[in-house]
């Protein structure tokens, strides 16, 4: 219920942000049932169990004042620590009690927050700086404008954890410490994906994992858009790809609940930090992480690290370009490494792939493992979509 402290020097695995492992998972009070209820949305369910787990360390519960405000202007907490993304709960009025219980969509309470503050925002200037955008067909912009108008603030005590969508991949940062330090592991890439893994994306991992120990796949499981691929159908790929591709010694692949914000290049900062609590000592960064639509530019989520002191996020970031095969070079290339282009580049639009896909076609071996192309089609004709 206090935070854990992490052996991270003993371990030899990097420290969690901050220094310390949050848990704040805890026994259902006894005067739950007294306690004014709050019904949560689904993104802030998503960001209260990864509260709870310490996906967040340092966080303890939904932001104060003094945080949010920092973190809007400058990406870094009150006490100057980076952060780059608000994590905040959205009432309609401030409680009347000293303590609220928090429910999920059923209405049912799984948490308590120790009320600390209720404060105003500007979701127009949250939006501008977060998002960099105003324009409310932005998917995260959208959703910010829908809240409500006030922010309330407090420690969380969760003594009910949401049933994880995926129980085996459900791994807490405790859990993904623990593993690694049992494989010996010290150096760990984190991939962050909400996509299905074709050989560009498998190519990148391999590519990080030849110069570390090891490789966490971290598919986000919690909400996203409604045209991105389901979570099930990702997960049925990721383990076809893994069994046959990846060796099983070198690969933990586990879920990361959180939900999609699309903010692009504060969201890649972001997640970094939180793969950092993971265990993770990298983290790769593709061109356009978390992006949407055309809002952000490719290398914006790349160059956003740069704002930050060397060391100071501590975990490193990896910046990949696009790959792709080449028939000239016979192998898995991207502009860094290979001359050619045109022809020579086995290229298909998203649009393209899914196209084949939903007619039940096999893309080419070069752009897609047989295996997972198989996966998708079959899930593409049992949706009908
Ligand atoms: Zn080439």
């Amino acid at each position: 219920m206090s935070q854990v402290s992490v052996p991270g020097t003993r371990t030899g695995l990097i420290e969690p942000h901050g220094g310390e492992l949050v848990d704040r998972t805890g026994d259902r009070p006894g005067d739950v049932e007294q306690l004014e209820v709050l019904t949560l949305t689904s993104r802030e369910l998503s960001d209260l169990d990864m509260l709870a787990l310490g996906a967040l360390s340092p966080l303890e519960g939904f932001m104060g004042r003094d945080d949010y405000e920092r973190v809007v202007e400058e990406m870094r907490l009150a006490s100057g620590l980076p952060w780059a993304l608000p994590v905040c709960l959205a009432v309609d009025a401030a409680p009347q009690g000293d303590r609220v219980a928090l429910a999920d969509d059923s209405g049912r309470p799984v948490a308590v927050l120790e009320v600390e503050e209720t404060y105003e925002y500007d979701k127009e200037r949250e939006a501008e700086q977060c998002f960099r955008t105003t324009d409310d067909a932005h998917p995260g912009v959208a959703r910010l404008y829908a809240q409500k108008p006030l922010y309330l603030a407090g420690r969380v005590t969760v003594f009910e954890r949401a049933e994880p969508p995926f129980p085996e991949l459900a791994k807490d940062p405790a859990a993904t410490r623990a593993e690694f330090e049992k494989r010996g592991w010290k150096r760990i890439v984190g991939f962050q994906t909400r996509n299905p893994i074709h050989r560009a994306h498998e190519y990148l991992t391999k590519t990080a994992l030849e110069t570390v120990d090891g490789l966490l796949i971290h598919p986000l499981v919690g909400d996203t858009k409604q045209d991105d691929v389901p979570a099930k159908t990702r997960v049925d790929c990721y383990r076809v790809l893994v069994d046959n591709y990846y060796p099983a010694d070198r690969v933990v692949v586990s879920a990361f609940p959180a939900a999609m914000r699309y903010a692009g290049p504060r969201e890649a900062i972001w997640h970094a930090i939180c793969r950092k609590n993971y265990g993770c000592s990298h983290f790769i960064v593709g061109r356009d992480h978390a992006g949407v639509g055309d809002y952000y530019g490719s290398y914006d989520a790349q160059q956003i690290f740069d704002e930050f002191e060397p060391h100071e996020l501590d975990i490193e970031p990896m910046f990949f370009e696009h790959a792709v095969y080449c028939k000239r070079c016979e192998a898995m290339v991207s502009p860094k490494t290979c001359p050619h282009g045109g022809d020579d580049h086995v290229f298909l639009s998203g649009t393209k792939v899914r196209e084949m896909l939903t007619n039940g076609e096999i893309p080419p071996v070069e752009f897609s493992r047989p295996e997972v192309a198989k996966v998708l089609i079959d899930a593409y004709r049992t949706d009908g979509t």
